[in-house]
């Protein structure tokens, strides 16, 4: 099997084909603490892809409630399971070989889904979820549980009132008892599995913008994509036999929605985004696959230069294009597991944000159209205090954003600004 390089990873890996890349990359990043959970996308997302016969149960985007659920249920735990019987206690990160560009999170010393399904004899180690486990869309909506409970291996329902880690719930910076939200699109992988497992070679990753679609015509239905996706992202339709997946709204990428004319537009879920936690974008790839450079580019600036944002489960080694800011709030050991040995650093960096961070992230969902530069024109400062023993200074800079075209989209300021409203206006009265 070739070998290919997986920067999120700091090291080569197995993939059934040779690498290639495309010019652009289709990524975003989803800030965590922000989600209110109000499914805004999810249903941005069904009314314009997944309202047909045989899609009733199909969510290219879902919201799940950490850590009980999961679309379908237990996708990532039985993932987990699946690469610890071929690898047992191996799955570790090695991060004293230091950060680099080419290694940012340190060296994953594991087995990817590919390293386990080459011991099996298959593309990619997987599973095929059972017709209830795809039931509920965010089974245990809500539902927190304690890490002591995770740890010991008890349920919510083993719970008493004695216990006494119930009472410590909730010292920052880390809460005892938590849930939050995942929210979950295909993340249109580098190296999808999806891609590598089907037998038809239905599946195609677009050199343009490194969007991976199914081609419904070559499709069999052999469900090998939902199979050995980890992210279980392709769903199988009974009417028409076929799988489909995220389009990533190809055509608003595309610019082909009169509303922008003809400028690159965000994704549906991305722009009906209602507590402003998601921003998409094309990113630059070089011929080796690493992101060129590009300093005020916000997704390269957020990934790769402050790194505050990281992929879920690089560790399955299909090199994600969704990033996650992770939750401030969950146990650290948690949402390692999850987002890699970043998550002490992308935590630090967003709980005492630099200025420019600060006012670069200003921007989620600034606009409909896709941003591909920003600048910051630096402002007085206007708040100061201490966070965690640190200094916390608030400067109230402007940001300015540009689409494709690099005309100017948006101009925003750091502190909102308050506007009273007139006597006159006031209906009440
Ligand atoms: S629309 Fe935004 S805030 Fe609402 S559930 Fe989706 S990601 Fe979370
Ligand atoms: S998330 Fe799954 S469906 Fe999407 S590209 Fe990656 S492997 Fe394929």
């Amino acid at each position: 099997m070739p070998e290919v390089y997986n920067w999120q990873l700091g090291r080569k890996m197995l993939y059934p084909y040779e690498e290639r890349h495309p010019k652009w990359q289709f990524a975003f990043v989803f800030n965590i603490n922000r989600c209110i959970a109000c499914q805004t996308c999810s249903m941005a997302d069904k009314s314009t892809w997944l309202f047909s016969k045989g899609q009733e149960y199909m969510w290219w985007n879902n919201v799940e409630s950490k850590p009980y659920g999961g679309y379908p249920q237990f996708y990532d735990v039985k993932v987990a399971q699946l690469v610890e019987q071929v690898n047992p206690g191996g799955q570790v990160w090695n991060t004293r070989v230091g950060r680099k560009h080419h290694a940012p999170y340190g060296v994953f010393e594991g087995f990817t889904i590919f390293d386990a399904g080459a011991k099996i004899g298959q593309a990619a180690i997987g599973y095929i979820p059972t017709d209830q486990e795809w039931r509920f869309v965010n089974i245990y909506e809500d539902t927190a549980t304690s890490m002591r409970a995770l740890v010991d291996g008890n349920d919510k329902s083993g719970f008493t009132a004695a216990e006494p880690w119930r009472s410590q719930g909730s010292s920052l910076p880390e809460h005892e008892t938590f849930f939050f939200y995942l929210q979950r699109i295909c993340n249109h992988c580098t190296y999808p599995g999806c891609l590598a497992a089907c037998p038809r070679k239905a599946i195609y990753k677009r050199p343009e913008d490194g969007i991976v679609l199914i081609d419904q015509n070559r499709c069999r239905g052999y469900k090998k994509c939902v199979e050995q996706c980890p992210y279980k992202k392709p769903m199988y339709r009974g009417t028409t036999r076929v799988s489909e997946k995220c389009i990533a709204c190809y055509p608003r990428v595309e610019g082909k929605d009169p509303l922008t004319g003809g400028e690159p537009m965000e994704t549906r879920c991305m722009a009906a985004c209602v507590g402003k936690i998601r921003m998409q974008s094309l990113v630059k790839i070089g011929e080796d696959g690493l992101w060129t450079e590009d300093r005020w580019h916000p997704l390269y600036y957020t990934i790769r230069v402050e790194q505050v944002a990281l992929p879920l489960y690089p560790q399955w080694g299909t090199e994600p294009n969704g990033f996650y800011i992770p939750p401030r709030h969950a146990p650290r050991g948690y949402i390692r597991q999850m987002f890699g040995p970043g998550v002490d650093n992308a935590i630090d960096r967003y709980i005492v944000p630099s200025r420019e961070l600060l006012a670069v992230l200003q921007l989620w969902r600034a606009s409909q159209q896709i941003i591909f530069r920003y600048d910051v024109i630096p402002g007085p400062k206007v708040f100061e205090t201490q966070i965690h023993g640190r200094k916390f200074e608030m400067y109230n800079d402007t940001v300015l954003a540009f689409n494709k075209s690099g005309k100017e989209i948006i101009r925003i300021q750091v502190e909102e600004p308050i506007y009273v409203r007139p006597a006159e206006r006031i209906t009440w009265l």
